[in-house]
């Protein structure tokens, strides 16, 4: 699990997380405490991220792994940079997209620069994230509900803010609520059933404070459904704050979350164990109690947010409500990854009611070069709901150009849609 050679000693080291997200890295980083572990999150994205980046990256690489590279690199090239201190996280994941090589790049930056005693941990689940130790399974069912804790609270906060009356009070609930959750999470020595009742707790003061927000609900806002690569998409640093450009262009952003990619590799593994024969094994009966634990967790908190989320539930089941849409345009046993998430879901905020899909993605995302070759077809095949691909880098995008006249669309679209939207009761 450690790129390179190096042993998982990670005592006496801080271990730093790509930001992805900032509320998914903190609550990971939290994750990470609850069992010992110091962890923190990289600092936010600037500048310096872009310059180191462009140093050590030839231009052939995706933009995320530019911008986690320039993040890492800003804490090597920090004053009080102590190699025995540090050490660096970022996943991998197996098949063909570029994300697989971000750690090993990592790893061959760092000994470039004479740090090979610096590990970069990489879990796999190749390896059922043996390497994490003999905490392995408290660690990952914790980061699992904090994780979802963090969509929630993200959810709430992209439903709330355009509607707000006071600018900023949502931004600074939201703010709060990271902390108060993360908070929560890192406590060590806790039972398991302890630790979700106090993630409950904290989620629902939270909700109440989100609840208590003035705000004028109308139904005017066009919804917008973002899907796309899931760096892009989710990093605001990467793509321009994008969900705040279509909240002032008049919109209302449901982001696609990060859970999504949870359930699809849960499925992924047991589409494979099937194909390779061992569709009655015990890997197989491991995946599906994990699968069920992680969906009990899962509604033990998204239960207390049943009447916010009314008209905005996250799908079900990833086969059913994703997959199976997506099929006829990417069939999920061919085309891998973040491709057939962004159709299956781009149909499935359709049926929703949104008023129009936006993908993002870096520039050369083999993902959203596949997805945009098939929306032209998908969305003739939905009463040609407006559905767009916006790339971005460090120096552009075609967002900036292209989202007023997309937003028009979206207007248009909403006054003669056939999928009509369900509001929460607030809207009245
Ligand atoms: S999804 Fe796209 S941007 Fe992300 S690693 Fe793969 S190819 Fe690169």
């Amino acid at each position: 699990m450690v790129a390179g050679k190096q042993k998982t000693d990670l005592t006496g080291r801080t271990l730093w997380l790509p930001r992805m997200t900032y509320v998914g890295a903190r609550m990971a980083a939290a994750s990470f405490r609850s069992v010992g572990i110091c962890a923190d999150v990289t600092p936010p994205s600037d500048e310096k991220t872009l310059e180191l980046g462009g140093l050590y990256t030839s231009g052939e690489e995706c933009y995320p792994e530019k911008v986690t590279i320039g993040d890492f690199l800003r804490i090597v090239h920090a004053e009080d940079f102590d190699p025995r201190r540090t050490a660096f996280f970022m996943p991998t994941a197996e098949g063909p997209c570029r994300f697989g090589q971000y750690a090993p790049y990592m790893r061959q930056v760092l000994d470039e620069l004479g740090h090979d005693d610096v590990p970069v941990i990489s879990p796999t689940s190749k390896d059922s994230y043996d390497g994490l130790g003999e905490n392995a399974g408290e660690l990952m069912r914790t980061m699992w509900r904090a994780m979802v804790a963090g969509d929630i609270i993200r959810k709430m906060l992209l439903k709330i803010r355009p509607y707000e009356t006071r600018p900023g009070d949502t931004d600074e609930v939201y703010s709060l609520g990271v902390e108060r959750i993360a908070s929560v999470v890192e406590r060590r020595k806790i039972s398991s059933r302890r630790k979700i009742a106090d993630i409950v707790e904290a989620l629902v003061e939270i909700r109440d404070r989100f609840r208590s927000i003035p705000a004028r609900y109308t139904k005017d806002r066009p919804l917008i459904g973002v899907v796309g690569e899931i760096f892009c998409r989710l990093n605001t640093f990467s793509n321009y704050d994008a969900v705040r450009k279509i909240e002032e262009h008049g919109g209302e952003a449901w982001l696609s979350d990060v859970t999504e990619w949870v359930w699809y590799t849960n499925w992924s593994q047991k589409a494979n164990l099937e194909l390779e024969g061992r569709k009655f094994s015990m890997t197989m009966f491991g995946a599906i109690i994990k699968n069920a634990v992680q969906r009990r967790d899962e509604q033990k908190l998204l239960t207390h947010f049943a009447e916010d989320f009314q008209g905005y539930e996250e799908p079900h089941d990833i086969y059913g409500d994703l997959l199976k849409p997506a099929w006829p345009y990417l069939p999920a046993d061919g085309a891998l990854g973040e491709m057939v998430l962004s159709v299956g879901k781009g149909i499935y905020m359709y049926d929703k009611g949104a008023d129009g899909i936006i993908d993002i993605s870096p520039f050369s995302c083999m993902n959203g070069i596949v997805s945009e070759a098939v929306y032209h077809t998908v969305a003739a095949d939905h009463d040609d709901i407006p559905i767009r691909n916006f790339y971005f880098d460090s120096t552009s995008s075609n967002m900036e150009r292209d989202l007023d006249i997309f937003m028009e669309l979206a207007v248009s679209y909403r006054k003669r849609k056939q999928k009509k939207r369900r509001y929460p009761s607030c809207f009245g």
